[in-house]
């Protein structure tokens, strides 16, 4: 026993310590960006070709694609770089810099008004930086939604991949997690792949095999350092617009504020007009907020909170979506290193996956007492062992939907959101059959031999419906009725999407309907979010959709060079237009 537990004393030092070791050595080799500059050192007025609102998921590849082709290109990121302190995202840290409530954190939380605690990313990068990391494409039906071909998105992928995506590691837990899917009928074995297809599989995950996570910023490795400019702590308050009685409103520059307060204005550059334009990737949430702070929105609310209106869009904040997350945490007999999601279990609309090793009770919003006194937390503890398993899912859609207003003029507050978790019958149908097969996994022969003999299923729901994991009222049928636990313990899986909706908000070229020079590229234009964890198509759409862009500019140039007689002045006539 002495024996056994100087082993684990000597384990957990190496683990601590080579953690620490990669962890330095990632800093010295993380990208170094010459063109990424604190707003402050911004001048006070500027002048580009595109101007990227949002340095995330989306704004990361897009901003690098547009900045190799002739055009100046500028990305104003409201969050710092995940270069300074890339201890913040090894692995091991997800949670811890996840709950991380400082001002300058990476991950700023919101409650939507379900009751259900949420995470926005607030760093270049986006949601890559905070995130579990599980890396997969989506199924071709998405993509025809998306209006991206499948040609021109294995491109795309195929260049996210390059940079940023690993095969992961074979942690012990997810092989467990992926025996027992397979046991239990997640069939057939899919191996290693990307791909979004019914059975079980191993996907790829943005942390390389040492624990450090590469993000969408990493992208930038393939920018043109002398075409574009990255802003760090610049808070974008409004886009403006140009306003000629009978013409469109047309988007021509944005306001942003640096560190110390001090306001900067970037304007489109009217001399070359060969497209140039604004584009909003500041995520589900910050995309259709600031399109409303910016005057475009259902007219009434605007008025009321003394917003300038330019276009009275109705539908801007309408159809918000989040799949939500149920699942279990279930305590086990042994130490195992931890890990993040990798294996995935697949079942037509139902998605399972897995993480283990991490300190879930930081998901609490509560104390974490509740889960402490539990029966399966206490026989851990007896046996010196409180390592957690969690086994998540999350389904396809969801169909329920709700809104997001403003709740004042101030960027910086978290616009009230609704997401209406479970009004549609059939998600909770998709919720009751996921945690069915969940529980299957956790009887399965598979995970016997970590699973504490003496803890039934009742009691690992119990102690879930204990952990205060929303606001939400507790039910007394919570841990007899799945319909009802899956209403009671309701998180989210982060994967909220809509807003700003292709074919409502944004056309299929993602430029915002009804006005010019403005286009939206993130999740806030999906209307269902792919089956899979939605990280590579938005990277994928920052690229596909920035060299649909890159081209369309190219085709401008080409008709401005050949098509008009010399006598023509084409700066005139491109200024009054
Ligand atoms: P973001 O990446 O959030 O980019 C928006 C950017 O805009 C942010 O950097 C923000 O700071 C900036 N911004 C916002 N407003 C302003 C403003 N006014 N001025 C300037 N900048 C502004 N997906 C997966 O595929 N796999 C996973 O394992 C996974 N796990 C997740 C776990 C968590 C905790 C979270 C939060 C998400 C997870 N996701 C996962 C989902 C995925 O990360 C997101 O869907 C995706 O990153 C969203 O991309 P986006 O471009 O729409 O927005």
């Amino acid at each position: 026993m002495g024996l056994m537990y100087s082993w684990k004393f000597l384990s957990l030092v190496f683990v601590a310590v080579f953690a620490n070791f990669n962890g330095l050595n990632y800093a010295e080799k993380a990208p170094k960006f010459s063109f990424i500059r604190e707003a402050t050192s911004a001048p006070e007025v500027s002048f580009y070709d595109y101007i990227i609102i949002g340095g995330g998921t989306a704004g990361c590849p897009l901003a690098a694609t547009l900045s190799t082709g002739d055009a100046k290109v500028l990305v104003l990121e409201r969050g710092g770089s995940p270069y300074t302190n890339t201890t913040k995202i090894r692995m091991e840290n997800f949670l811890s810099t996840l709950s991380d409530n400082s001002p300058d954190s990476f991950s700023q939380a919101f409650i939507s008004e379900d009751g259900v605690p949420n995470n926005r990313a607030r760093v270049l990068g986006g949601g890559t930086v905070i995130n579990v990391g599980f890396y997969g494409r989506a199924e071709p039906s998405f993509l025809k939604q998306a209006g991206v071909e499948e040609a021109a998105a294995k491109d795309a992928y195929a260049w996210v991949e390059k940079k940023v995506v690993h095969k992961p590691v074979a942690f012990e837990w997810q092989w467990a997690v992926r025996r027992g899917l397979l046991e239990v009928g997640v069939l057939p074995d899919n191996g290693f792949t990307y791909a979004h297809i019914n059975g079980t599989k191993t996907s790829g995950t943005i942390f390389d095999t040492n624990g450090n996570r590469h993000t969408a910023a990493d992208l930038l490795q393939y920018a043109n350092p002398k075409r574009i400019k990255v802003y760090l702590h610049a808070v974008v308050h409004k886009i403006t617009f140009a306003t000629k009685d009978g013409s469109r409103p047309k988007a021509e520059g944005v306001i942003f504020y640096d560190a110390n307060g001090r306001k900067h204005t970037a304007y489109l550059k009217k001399v070359s007009n060969r497209g140039s334009e604004i584009v909003l990737s500041a995520g589900a949430i910050g995309s259709p907020q600031l399109l409303m702070l910016s005057g475009i929105g259902p007219a009434a609310p605007l008025h009321s909170l003394g917003i300038k209106v330019v276009l009275d869009q109705p539908m801007v904040g309408q159809r918000m979506a989040d799949n939500p997350l149920y699942g279990l945490i279930m305590p086990y007999t042994k130490s195992i290193p931890l890990s993040t999601a990798t294996v995935v279990g697949i079942l037509d609309k139902i998605y399972i996956e897995t993480l283990n090793g991490y300190d879930f009770s930081s998901l609490s919003v509560g104390s974490a007492a509740p889960t402490q006194s539990s029966k399966p937390f206490q026989e851990a503890s007896a046996n010196s062992t409180t390592n957690l398993g969690f086994i998540l899912g999350k389904f396809k859609g969801p169909i329920s939907e709700g809104y997001l207003e403003l709740q004042s003029t101030n960027v910086s507050d978290n616009p009230n959101v609704r997401f209406n978790y479970y009004q549609a019958e059939e998600d909770l149908r998709r919720c009751v059959h996921g945690m069915k097969t969940i529980i299957n996994v956790l009887n399965s022969e598979s995970l016997s031999r970590y699973r504490f003999r003496n803890t039934t299923t009742r009691e690992l729901l119990e102690m879930m419906v204990n952990m205060q994991v929303n606001l939400r009222p507790r039910h007394p049928n919570a841990t007899t009725s799945l319909e009802q636990y899956c209403i009671d313990t309701v998180m989210t899986f982060w994967h909220y999407h809509g807003g700003c909706r292709i074919g409502k908000v944004v056309d299929r070229d993602y430029k915002v309907i009804g006005v010019e020079s403005l286009r939206v590229i993130d999740a806030s234009t999906f209307a269902f979010s792919p089956g899979t964890n939605p990280q590579a198509t938005i990277m994928m759409l920052g690229r596909s959709i920035g060299l649909r862009i890159r081209r369309s500019r190219r085709r401008r140039s080409n008709f401005l060079s050949y098509n008009f007689p010399l006598k023509v002045d084409k700066k005139k006539l491109f200024q009054a237009n």
